[in-house]
């Protein structure tokens, strides 16, 4: 199973349009010392020439033409035949409407998500322009399920539902579909006690329990929340009175970071991903990217790739 990061960074990118941070400005300054990110976006592959994507990002015109993997070979014909979405937020689903040039393909989401996507938005009727655009398949939840050719398992993950969901949706939805992570693997995850080969996507947590922690230790890569370093941070955006956690967003560092909450899991290889744009982590030459590296963590970049 092959695995492509096409996109690291939260939602915005880094640089991020409208911000002049100081990560933003050095990057547009070229004083930076780090990569530019597009927003967040993987792809995995099990079989020749087919190819499933974890999310669809607003970046993803440009994402696919960065990986000759992803590119048509044959008249109108794309490789990308899956696409999973894990909630149903704008930096979720928007590059959804970008695979719409008369291609079909299959969508897996919860329940919810689809209606807020495919019932409740009109727009997303130009996905419905001719028989078979798009199939969109329920994920459930408490089994598992295949999808591109790999198993999956869903983890509910607690958050609300985006802002723009009407509240009559938001009142009858359940909320454990809502945002949810995954854990993905090349082989089933039968017999019971499977410990292989398994990646773990969990791009926005708000919190992380004992024995979930437990599962994550028979994972060969998480792919884990890097949103923000601090809990305080997005407090500094001007608009945003939350705190990381209050997003959904487990910090990185601090107390009860997702640094020390996982500072036992050895022997994973673990990446934080959706790094929003504010994160001291970003600069390699600062103190909090020197405290990721040295506690074995990666920082995702775009273009990054592994194999399960
Ligand atoms: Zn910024």
């Amino acid at each position: 199973m092959q695995v492509k990061i096409l996109g690291s960074a939260a939602g915005g990118g880094f640089p991020q349009w409208n911000c002049a941070c100081s990560n933003c400005r050095r990057v547009r300054e070229g004083s930076f010392h780090g990569k530019p990110r597009t927003q967040a976006q993987v792809a995995w592959s099990v079989e020749p020439n087919q190819w499933t994507l974890l999310n669809a990002s607003p970046d993803l015109r440009e994402q696919i033409e960065a990986t000759p993997e992803l590119h048509p070979r044959d008249g109108r014909k794309s490789p990308i035949t899956e696409v999973i979405l894990t909630g149903a937020e704008v930096d979720q689903a928007l590059g959804l409407l970008l695979l719409r040039e008369f291609h079909s393909f299959r969508v897996h989401a919860t329940t919810a998500v689809r209606q807020i996507l495919n019932e409740d938005n009109s727009l997303f009727g130009s996905l419905r322009r001719f028989p078979n655009q798009t199939c969109w398949n329920d994920i459930p939840l408490g089994r598992p399920f295949t999808a591109g050719g790999a198993h999956l398992k869903a983890i509910p993950l607690g958050g609300g539902f985006p802002g723009f969901v009407n509240g009559a949706r938001a009142d009858s939805a359940d909320p454990a579909e809502a945002s949810i992570g995954l854990l993905i693997s090349p082989v089933a995850f039968d017999p019971p006690g499977y410990q292989d080969r398994t990646l773990a996507f969990l791009p926005g947590i708000g919190r992380i329990g004992g024995p979930f922690l437990e599962r994550l230790k028979s994972c060969d890569v998480v792919l884990f929340d890097g949103t923000f370093w601090s809990d305080e941070e997005p407090t500094r955006i001007p608009g945003i009175t939350r705190s990381a956690r209050q997003m959904g967003h487990l910090p990185v560092g601090g107390p009860g970071g997702s640094l020390e909450l996982l500072r036992s899991l050895n022997g994973t290889r673990k990446i934080y991903i959706h790094v929003n744009n504010t994160n001291p982590m970003l600069d390699e030459s600062s103190v909090e990217h020197r405290a990721v590296r040295d506690a074995g963590w990666e920082v995702a970049y775009d273009g990054m790739e592994f194999s399960l």
